[in-house]
């Protein structure tokens, strides 16, 4: 007999194929954080959905390993180019590729945006404001924090102060770092979560067992990714994923609509799935790609891109990350990484130099990102590195997650490089401005002080960067903006962007929560609009009734509920 226990594995019936040349209602590029939310959603409602995936449909019990190396196929490693005076590193560690997309090697950190971080410039003249406002969204942080579901402390006393569904995780020996470190300065922490781990059973999935192989996919199916949480409910309801299938051009009719996208198969054979609607969800990067890759005639410059802005104002958060070492042993790999945080200097302070801020958190490199960061941080080699990897049980980690603003210069384009599909690849460009740079300086000293202040006797830092969002924002203007504040491109009224591209700002929380909060909203909007999507012209911007009812039902009342 196989042991197969994953969520996919246990489906009922088999997935639903459409024929070749069916046309179905909506076609989805990406089944990532936003992409799983969507076609979930849209498949629950009734629609006709399938969803194009570059990467593998991934069988958790066969394909995942507990172990650093043999996880490096959950990344996005297709050639990339990268450039500016602070070039990104790109590849692996940096986005997902396969079903699930980044949602299957996040580290599964949900805290919410803060008011603030929809409105930077009403309130502190920078970056730009979003089209809409927290409390549009509050109402689907809600609903997705009992969804995937989010177990945290009682209270969270930042942003908009709330508790979270389901009750906190023990601490590890990182996070006991941070709760001392602050504690000690006077700084106020939370431990146990926000995280979109599980606290205890829930459903069909078991509690976390404490191995910190989080990033590696979480082969126990404790941590939320929409692999388990939001796809196998999307296929009940007869969408089809289909996986090895890489989208390279969304096709336009010549009424200006969209009707179908082109894709390459795992052999290179091209196919068309005609679509009703397009809806792409590739990430920040591959997004404004394909777009760009879908230049034709009346739209040389890319599709939906009239504003000239598709590709630009990308944003990463500086993601700094300080080691310390104890004469005590911490353990690092203990526990899931992200489990504890503070947000104390998460809003402009205007005694400092900069506007915005950032968040301090726990994060738990595995031996082998350890010893990288070792090379970065203390230009630790051959014995001295060996030495200090010795003494991995020793070090804990924490992490600055600062707010980098939306820079024009700070783009993805496209570069003269092919890969294997034969098709121009994204080249990256990232640059920090003199906030940035001032932001990050105090951010990653505050870190030191924080970690020192918990009793370690050495402490270094590397400087990193993390979470790709914006490069194809959303706005009421269409002439500063690529989609409106429902993810509808202004340009062609059939096609819809929905993942963290279309972020105009982005906080120093982790973004994941948001995005799928989004995608949600989106998927509430096109519901509504239902036909008006596929026929019509005209905008209806009113704000659609919120769909509790499409929640994946078998995430509902499992667990320990903390609060009502
Ligand atoms: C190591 C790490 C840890 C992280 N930890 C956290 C965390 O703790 N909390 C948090 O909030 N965020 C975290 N993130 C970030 C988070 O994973 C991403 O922000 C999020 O997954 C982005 O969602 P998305 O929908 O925009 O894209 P993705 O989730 O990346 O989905 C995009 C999908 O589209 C597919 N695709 C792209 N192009 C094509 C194409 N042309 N054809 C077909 N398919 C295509 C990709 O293969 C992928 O599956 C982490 C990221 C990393 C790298
Ligand atoms: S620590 Fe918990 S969530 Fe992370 S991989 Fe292990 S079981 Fe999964």
């Amino acid at each position: 007999m196989v042991h197969r226990l994953g969520p996919m594995q246990k489906l009922p019936a088999k997935m639903r194929r459409f024929p070749e040349n069916q046309t179905v209602d909506y076609c989805i590029v990406g089944v990532g954080s936003a992409g799983g939310v969507l076609v979930q959603r849209l498949a629950r409602a009734g629609f006709r959905v399938v969803a194009l995936e570059a990467g593998p449909f991934w069988d958790t019990e066969k394909d995942w390993v507990s172990d650093e190396k043999g996880s490096h196929e959950l990344y996005w490693n297709d050639l990339r180019i990268t450039g500016g005076t602070h070039p990104l590193a790109l590849g692996a560690n940096n986005s997902g590729k396969g079903v699930g997309g980044g949602s299957v090697h996040w580290a599964a950190f949900t805290p919410r945006f803060h008011p603030s971080d929809f409105r930077v410039y009403s309130e502190d003249a920078v970056g730009i404001d979003w089209p809409l406002s927290y409390w549009d969204l509050k109402p689907y942080y809600e609903l997705l924090e009992r969804e995937i579901p989010v177990a945290g402390p009682a209270w969270f006393p930042w942003g908009d102060p709330h508790g979270h569904p389901y009750g906190p995780h023990p601490l590890g020996g990182v996070g006991d770092v941070l709760v001392l470190g602050c504690t000690k300065l006077g700084l106020r922490s939370v431990a146990g979560g926000p995280v979109a781990i599980l606290s205890a059973s829930h459903g069909d999935r078991p509690h976390c067992i404490y191995r910190g192989f989080c990033l590696q996919g979480c082969k126990v199916g404790a941590k939320a990714s929409t692999l388990i949480t939001h796809v196998p409910n999307a296929i009940t309801h007869g969408a089809e994923i289909r996986a090895h299938a890489m989208a390279s051009r969304i096709s336009l009719r010549q009424d200006g609509r969209v009707d179908g996208v082109v894709y390459l198969d795992s052999d290179g054979n091209e196919h068309f799935q005609r679509a009703r609607a397009v809806i792409v969800s590739g990430y920040a990067i591959e997004t404004p790609r394909l777009l760009l890759n879908s230049a034709c005639a009346g739209h040389q410059h890319g599709l939906a891109n009239s504003s000239g802005t598709l590709g630009k104002y990308l944003m990463a958060q500086a993601g700094n990350v300080v080691a310390g070492r104890f004469e005590e042993l911490i353990r690092l790999y203990k526990a899931p990484p992200a489990h504890a945080l503070s947000e104390e200097f998460y809003e402009t302070d205007p005694r400092r130099d900069f506007a915005r801020g950032f968040a301090v958190q726990t994060v738990g490199p595995l031996p082998v990102a350890f010893a990288k960061q070792m090379v970065a941080a203390m230009g630790a080699w051959g014995w001295g590195l060996r030495r200090v990897m010795m003494d991995y049980n020793h070090w804990a980690t924490l992490g600055v997650l600062g707010e980098i603003l939306p820079w024009e210069d700070n783009r993805v384009e496209l570069a003269n490089e092919k890969d294997q599909y034969g098709l121009p690849v994204a080249k990256v460009t990232f640059n920090l401005h003199d906030n940035d740079k001032k932001l990050i300086e105090f951010g990653k000293n505050k870190v030191m002080e924080v970690m020192r202040a918990a009793g370690a006797e050495e402490v270094v830092q590397e400087s990193r960067y993390a979470h790709l969002v914006g490069a194809a924002r959303m706005g009421d203007d269409p002439a500063s903006s690529v989609v409106d504040k429902f993810g509808r491109t202004h340009d062609i009224a059939n096609l819809i962007i929905c993942d963290g591209s279309v972020m105009p700002t982005q906080g120093s929380a982790n973004p994941g929560l948001t995005i799928q909060a989004l995608a949600a909203r989106a998927a509430d909007y096109l519901i509504s609009q239902g036909e008006g999507i596929f026929n019509g012209d005209k905008r209806d911007l009113t704000t659609p009734p919120i769909r509790r009812d499409l929640s994946p039902p078998s995430t509902w009342g499992h667990g320990v509920p903390r609060l009502r």
